[in-house]
């Protein structure tokens, strides 16, 4: 599981070494690249399957490095930003980042959104090749072609919008999805954003999926940011 190879992207000596260390400690494998240049050369040279990208970069904006490798690849990418660096986060979330970071940020944390991570590409990998017709994640199973989905073989009764929701999240699990990307994919662009509308959807549509909405199974909140589906076991 651990063999993930994992490109570090981070100018400040001290955070890289604490990264590479708790990797090393965990039996990952990482390259290492110390600004945006560096980076994107060592993504199309070594193919790594995760990307830890600092926000903060000497030579250019993390974000534009996200916008690089996009152009060839779907890697996931892991940012890491200063707390005061939140709207950098999402912008990197909506360039195509995965998930995110804010620093300072703990080993577990760490070690915790490479798990996801690891999830999220062990089931990119079984998916591939699969009839990608059905979906499945732990009791939750969907049927694109029918337009229906399931919770322990009992069917869902959603609504449209909500069903829309979910399919929107079931094809990105493990990866945090922003309030913009959500509302733009459900609504289309004329939608204009309306977090607070998207709550209600995503609470009602919680409520016919979660055995219990207080501690949720499948759909994580990111507040301030947006929505995760997990993969659940
Ligand atoms: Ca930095």
């Amino acid at each position: 599981m651990n063999k993930l190879q994992i490109l570090v992207v981070e100018d400040d000596a001290h955070v890289r070494n604490l990264i590479t260390t708790t990797l090393k400690a965990h039996k990952y494998k990482y390259i290492i690249a110390v600004n945006g240049e560096e980076a994107v050369r060592q993504a199309s040279t070594y193919n790594p399957d995760v990307v830890l990208l600092d926000l903060g970069l000497p030579d250019m904006d993390g974000v534009e490095v996200i916008e690089k490798i996009r152009t060839w690849s779907n890697m996931p990418i892991i940012v890491i930003s200063a707390r005061s660096e939140d709207a950098d986060k999402i912008e990197a979330l909506d360039k195509g980042a995965d998930d995110y970071l804010t620093k300072p940020f703990s080993v577990e944390e760490l070690l915790a959104r490479l798990r996801v991570t690891g999830r999220r590409l062990a089931l990119m990998q079984a998916n591939s090749g699969k009839n990608e017709s059905i979906f499945t994640n732990g009791s939750l199973k969907i049927d694109y072609a029918a337009g229906c989905a399931f919770l322990s073989e009992e069917e869902l009764h959603l609504t449209p919008i909500e069903y829309k929701l979910l399919c929107l999240m079931s094809q990105n699990v493990g990866k945090v999805l922003t309030h913009t990307f959500i509302t733009q994919k459900v609504w289309g662009s004329t939608w204009d954003n309306d977090v607070a509308s998207l709550r209600v959807f995503m609470a009602t549509l919680r409520k016919k999926l979660e055995s219990a909405p207080d501690s949720p199974q499948y759909i994580q909140t990111h507040i301030g940011v947006g929505y995760r589906m997990m993969k659940v076991e």
